[in-house]
C-alpha cells in the first residue's frame, strides 16, 4: 500500500491556512523569516499536542526522549504533516515512536565509524582527498533515523572560531585534501557572516579544489535561502550543494523557489535520500520525488540504504527493496532521475554501490545481459572477465 502523498497533493497544502489556524498572531512576514521558523520550532510534548493528536506510542516516546537527537522541527515543516494520520510519511521521520529506543542486532551509535577517523574535533578524514567538516551539531529538524544521532542536537552549539581553527589548520597541513564537505548538523543554521567566515578561509587554501555543503534546509526551512545568502555563497565557487530530501511532499512552491535561487547562483544541486520503510520505499513515491527534484534543477545523486544506527530497525528496508526501486526507474524514465543506490559500509568501510545486476553471464567472448524489460541480449566483449 502506498502510505505516501504525492507531490501534487502536497503542493496544494495551504500553508497560510495552517498558519492562521495554529499561529493566528503571526504575520506572513514573520512566518517567512527563517529566524522566526528556527526560534519557534516544535520541540516538546506541549508544542506537538497543540497541533497533532498524538498516539499513545508517540506521546510515550516524546516523554522518554533525552539527550542527543531531541525532537524538533519547524512550523513550516509541520504544515506538511497530516494531523490525523500517524502513518504520514514525514510525520514518521519527525515524531518519535518507542521503537527508537530498541537496539537491534548490528546497530551502532556510530555506524560509519566516524569517531576513530576524527583527527581533530569536528573533522572526519573520510577519503584520502576528502574531509567532512562538522561545523555545528544544530539542525532545523531532527530526523529520527539520523546517522549522527549520537551527536546532533546534544547542545545545539555554534562552535567558537578557535574550534574551527583546529579543523582549518588540519586542512591547511594536509595538501591531499581537495574536497571539503561542510555538514553537521546543518551548516545553513549558521548566520551568513559565520558561514562566510568559514567559506572564505577554506576557499583561500590552494589545494582545496571545491567545497560542498550538505544540508536539509531547502526542504525543511526554505525561508533560509535568502537573496543575501546566495549572493554571499556565489563568491565561493566551485561550491556544490547536497540536499537531503525524503519525500515528494517536500517539493512545495517554497522549496522550488529556494532551489531556483541556489541554481540561479550557479550552485550545482544534488539530492541525497535515505530509503525509509513506510516513508519512501515504494517505486511510485521515489519516482515522484526524483522527477520532482529534476524539475527543481536538483540532480538525484544518492539513494542511501538506511545506516544501522541504534534504534533505526523500524526504518530499515531490505537491500532488495532498494534494488527493486532502482530497477523500477532505470529504463522506465530519464536516466537523470536515477540516483546511485549506496550502502555506507559499517565501521568506516566507505560507500559501496548496490546496483541491480543486469549481467546474466558469459559465453566465451560474449556477455549475456538482461535489459530493464527482462529481454536477453548478447554483447561481444573484448575482455576476458566481466
Ligand atoms: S538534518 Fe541531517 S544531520 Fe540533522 S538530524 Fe536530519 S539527517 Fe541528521
Amino acid at each position: 500500500m502506498i502510505s505516501a502523498r504525492t507531490s501534487t497533493e502536497s503542493a496544494s497544502k495551504d500553508r497560510s491556512a495552517f498558519r492562521r489556524c495554529f499561529y493566528p498572531d503571526v504575520s506572513a512576514r514573520e512566518w517567512n523569516d527563517w529566524r522566526w521558523q528556527l526560534r519557534n520550532r516544535i520541540r516538546d510534548l506541549e508544542g506537538l499536542e497543540r497541533i497533532f493528536p498524538l498516539t499513545d506510542d508517540e506521546r510515550a516516546a516524546v516523554l522518554r526522549r533525552q539527550g542527543a537527537l531531541p525532537v524538533g522541527f519547524t512550523p513550516y515543516y509541520a504544515s506538511l504533516i497530516s494531523r490525523d494520520d500517524p502513518a504520514d510519511p514525514i510525520r514518521k521521520t519527525m515524531i518519535p515512536v518507542q521503537a527508537e529506543f530498541v537496539r537491534s542486532s548490528g546497530e551502532m551509535d556510530d555506524p560509519l565509524g566516524e569517531d576513530p577517523r576524527s583527527p581533530v574535533p569536528g573533522l572526519v578524514h573520510t577519503y584520502p582527498d576528502k574531509v567532512l567538516f562538522l561545523v555545528t551539531d544544530f539542525c532545523a529538524t531532527y530526523c529520527r533515523y539520523c546517522t549522527r544521532s549520537r551527536l546532533v542536537g546534544a547542545g545545539e552549539y555554534l562552535p567558537d572560531r578557535a574550534l574551527w581553527e583546529q579543523a582549518l589548520a588540519y586542512i591547511r597541513e594536509h595538501r591531499e585534501v581537495r574536497d571539503v564537505l561542510l555538514s553537521g548538523g546543518d551548516p545553513l543554521i549558521l548566520s551568513d557572516e559565520r558561514l562566510e567566515w568559514l567559506l572564505a578561509r577554506l576557499h583561500e587554501i590552494p589545494h582545496v579544489e571545491f567545497l560542498r555543503i550538505g544540508t536539509k534546509i531547502p526542504a525543511v526551512m526554505p525561508q533560509r535561502i535568502t537573496a543575501g545568502l546566495v549572493k554571499m555563497l556565489k563568491k565561493y565557487h566551485p561550491l556544490f550543494f547536497s540536499i537531503h530530501f525524503t519525500h515528494p511532499a517536500e517539493l512545495t512552491p517554497e522549496t522550488a523557489r529556494a532551489c531556483a535561487r541556489l541554481a540561479d547562483a550557479g550552485i550545482p544541486l544534488g539530492s541525497q535520500t535515505v530509503l525509509l520503510a513506510g516513508v519512501n520505499d515504494h517505486p511510485a513515491v521515489m519516482k515522484a520525488l526524483m522527477l520532482g527534484l529534476l524539475k527543481m534543477r536538483v540532480k538525484p545523486y544518492y539513494l542511501h540504504q538506511c545506516d544501522a544506527v541504534a534504534g533505526s530497525a523500524h526504518f530499515r528496508t531490505p537491500i532488495s527493496t532498494g534494488k527493486d526501486i532502482i530497477r523500477s526507474l532505470h529504463g522506465f524514465t530519464t536516466g537523470y532521475a536515477v540516483p546511485t543506490y549506496m550502502l555506507d559500509a559499517p565501521g568506516g568501510g566507505g560507500k559501496v554501490p548496490l546496483s541491480p545486476d543486469y549481467i546474466e553471464g558469459r559465453e566465451g567472448d560474449t556477455v549475456l545481459v538482461r535489459n530493464h524489460e527482462g529481454s536477453k541480449y548478447r554483447y561481444v566483449d573484448g575482455g576476458e572477465n566481466v
